[in-house]
């Protein structure tokens, strides 16, 4: 709490100072224009007064002060199957100038936007103090890769890239894995079945025809 107040004032009087240094600078171009005869005795006092006020500013100038300058983006895994639920964590990381994990000065708000997939929450606050934030980004059922990116204000976002990946199908018959748009097993030639009654896959939960040997979406093989 008190090194946050130190760095503060820091801060502040820096302003002072650079504010300070313009103002004196201005005035003697100022003044010097106006009493163009006596150019040299405004000179004489605004110059110097300028030079020192910089070189005070110059000396108390610390470029340790580091605050959040980019909000970086990161997904465990990258890879996940188009399959409407898989789950990627997203963890939105703080960052300073060079790069270095840096600690929140205030609740930061960082809006996320995907061009694909569901985000658990599309806003995440990284709580003062703190260097990061996390969310769950689910999977959609189309296959391909989104740009995931994040916005805060006066901060730079690294965005990513995820590939959502196109989902295996799998013979309810004979269990081969299956192109997704064949109509028929290259293995045993039989069709996928479009019975009313279904049952639920043990393995992957997912619904599947009652008749399925094999699940059409894990390849597990069903109880008989
Ligand atoms: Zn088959
Ligand atoms: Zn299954």
């Amino acid at each position: 709490m008190l090194k946050e107040q130190k760095v503060d004032l820091k801060i502040n009087l820096n302003m002072m100072l650079l504010i300070l240094t313009i103002a004196l600078l201005a005035a003697t171009i100022v003044l010097a224009i106006l009493f163009l005869p006596k150019v040299f005795l405004v000179l004489g006092v605004g110059g110097p007064a300028t030079f020192i006020t910089a070189f005070v500013l110059l000396l108390s100038w610390n470029p340790k002060i580091s605050m959040p300058a980019k909000v970086q983006l990161q997904a465990e895994p990258k890879e996940l199957v188009a399959d409407g639920r898989s789950k990627s964590f997203i963890t939105i990381q703080l960052l300073d100038k060079k790069g270095k994990p840096i600690a929140a000065q205030d609740d930061t708000e960082v809006k996320l936007t995907t061009t694909g997939g569901k985000l658990e929450s599309a806003f995440v606050k990284i709580p003062k103090g703190m260097e990061k934030a996390e969310t769950v980004l689910i999977s959609s059922k189309e296959s391909g890769k989104i740009d995931l990116a994040a916005d805060a204000s006066g901060l730079d976002s690294i965005d990513i890239k995820l590939n959502f990946l196109e989902k295996s199908r799998y013979c309810m018959h004979c269990g081969t894995m299956m192109q997704l748009n064949a109509k028929q097993c290259q293995n045993c030639g039989k069709t996928p079945l479009a019975g009313t009654d279904t049952k639920v896959c043990a393995n992957c939960e997912e619904v599947i025809p009652f008749a399925a040997k094999f699940c059409s979406e894990c390849g597990a093989g069903q109880p008989v």
